[in-house]
Order: structure tokens, then sequence, then C-alpha cells
């Protein structure tokens, strides 16, 4: 279980999350809402350590282990996983390279067993469909976003966590990707021992139509401002996220049935621009 508990955490001065409590166990899928700059890739990027972020109060364990004040890779070796909502480039490195010696960096396969890898990374790249010829280029390196997109749930195929975060995964993907990516997600939080647990960052509810989320918690300000169920999404897709700002007013004020625009007409509902 990967558990959060009063997480504060900012940059220079500011405050960004301000008292995140969260609990994921192996095999649940939860999912992660907000308006834009509300503090939803500062959370992936704290609970994977990245520098430059101050966390001033709260602990975040992985089976009991605080994960808090450990390097990002002592993090991925506990078996937290991130998808980044911006793949990075990294020249001269093929994908297939950066994941033996992470395999190899833990202790789960010697050198000498990095050609059956190939095998696999072959296997699950078809699955993905992702061309063989993408495999042997530098990461990342002027893929398209759908590309790198597929390209992170490969990693995360072959690396196989126990938790994952998944930062907008969704966006930049076609329909067909969407559907193989969370298909192939899907399917690791019910195989696998442990099944992977995951959080998954995104505006859509489309994503959860193929990676079906058993809790829906709302971002707002840097603070979990409402958890619910699969209906919440839904809810959220009619009346988008007026409800829960902090300046919506007092109980008995604006709800959320009539919070806002039920229909913008774009065939699928932006959250994130309202
Ligand atoms: P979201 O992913 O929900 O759209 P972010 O976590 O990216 O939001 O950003 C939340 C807020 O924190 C934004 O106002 C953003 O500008 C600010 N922020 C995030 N990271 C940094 C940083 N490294 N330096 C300064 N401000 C940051
Ligand atoms: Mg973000």
């Amino acid at each position: 279980m990967l558990k959060v508990s009063d997480l504060h955490a900012g940059v220079d001065s500011r405050q960004i999350l301000r008292g995140i409590d969260l609990e994921v166990r192996s095999g649940e899928i939860h999912a992660v809402m907000g308006p834009n700059g509300s503090g939803k890739s500062t959370l992936a990027h704290v609970l994977m350590g990245r520098p430059g972020y101050e966390v001033t109060s709260g602990s975040v364990t992985l089976d009991g282990v605080e994960l808090l004040g450990l390097a990002p890779f002592a993090r991925a070796q506990a078996g937290l996983f991130l998808t980044f909502q911006y793949p990075i480039e990294v020249p001269g490195v093929p994908l297939a390279s950066a994941l033996t010696e992470a395999l190899v960096a833990a202790g789960r396969i010697t050198e000498a067993e990095s050609g059956p890898l190939g095998a696999r990374l072959s296997q699950e790249a078809a699955e993905l469909g992702i061309s063989p010829e993408i495999l042997a280029r530098p990461m990342n390196v002027d893929l398209s976003g759908g590309e790198a997109k597929r390209n992170e749930t490969l990693q995360l195929a072959i690396l196989r966590p126990r938790i994952a975060i998944l930062d907008e995964l969704d966006s930049g993907l076609d329909v067909d990707a969407l559907g193989q990516v969370s298909r192939r997600i899907e399917r690791a939080t019910r195989e696998g021992d442990p099944p992977l647990g995951v959080i998954a960052i995104t505006h859509y509810r489309r994503l959860l139509a193929e990676l079906p989320a058993q809790r829906v918690h709302v971002l707002s300000e840097g603070r979990i401002v409402a958890s619910g169920g699969p209906e919440l999404a839904e809810e959220l897709e009619r009346t988008g996220y007026a409800a829960y700002r902090e300046d919506a007013g007092a109980p008995g004020g604006a709800g959320p049935g009539d919070a806002g625009p039920a229909d913008l007409g774009l065939g699928e509902t932006f959250l994130g621009g309202l």
C-alpha cells in the first residue's frame, strides 16, 4: 500500500500541496482529477522525489517504508513508478538499454539474462502498437505524443512496479492508443504479485472507461476536497470543478448540480479549461 499522510510541499516559500491524504492498495485504481494548476503534477513529482520541491511536513510510505528523503531511483527500486506528462528526451540511450540497466541495477536480472528481455520487450511493444524501430531509437527523442506515452506504458509493463502514478497518460493519445495503453495497465492491476496499484491523474472520464477507477479524488488548490466512487467522475464531466473551488461558497450555496455548463458541445467535455 502507498500511504500519503498530511503531505505539504512547495517551491521556495510557496505552498502547492497543502495536506494530502491518500491510500492506494495493490490492485486498486484511484483517479485524481482537478483544475489546471491545482497541484496534480506537483503531487506526482513530490511522490517520486523530483528535486526542487520542498516537503515541509507529512509522510509517504510504500509497504511501510518511508519514501521521503530517498532519491528517485531508490523510490523506483522500492516499487514506485511515474509516467511523465511530458516524457524527457534522453539522447544516446535506447529504451531497451535503459530498461536492462534498471532491471540489473535492481538485482532482478543479470547482464547475461538481458537477451530474454529482448523477447519480452518485443512482445510487449507489439501489444502496445510500438514499432520495433522505436525500441532502437534514443529514448523519447523525436517521438510523437502518442509514441512517447506508449513508450511510458512499455516501461511500466517491463519494470512491473507496485504502484504507478500516471500523469495525464491520456493527453496526446488517439482513441486506439488510449485503448491499448489503458488496457495494458488495467491488466497489470489484475495480474502480478502483487497486482499493480494505480494513481491516474486525468481530466477525462474516457481514460476511466478502460481503466476503471474504484475511487475518484478531486484535487483543488493543493488539497483533496472530495472523494467518491466512479459517479464522481461522471458528475465532474457534467458540471466541471466550480463546486469544488475554494471560493465555491458555504454549504447550501452553489451545488454541483448547478455549478457550471452541462455540455460544452465539444464531443467530450474538457474539464481542464473550466
Ligand atoms: P496541475 O498538474 O494540477 O496542472 P501543477 O502541479 O503543475 O498543476 O502546478 C501547481 C501550481 O504550482 C501551479 O501554479 C504551478 O505554476 C506551480 N508550480 C509547480 N511546479 C513549480 C515549480 N517547480 N516552480 C514554481 N512553481 C511551480
Ligand atoms: Mg499537470
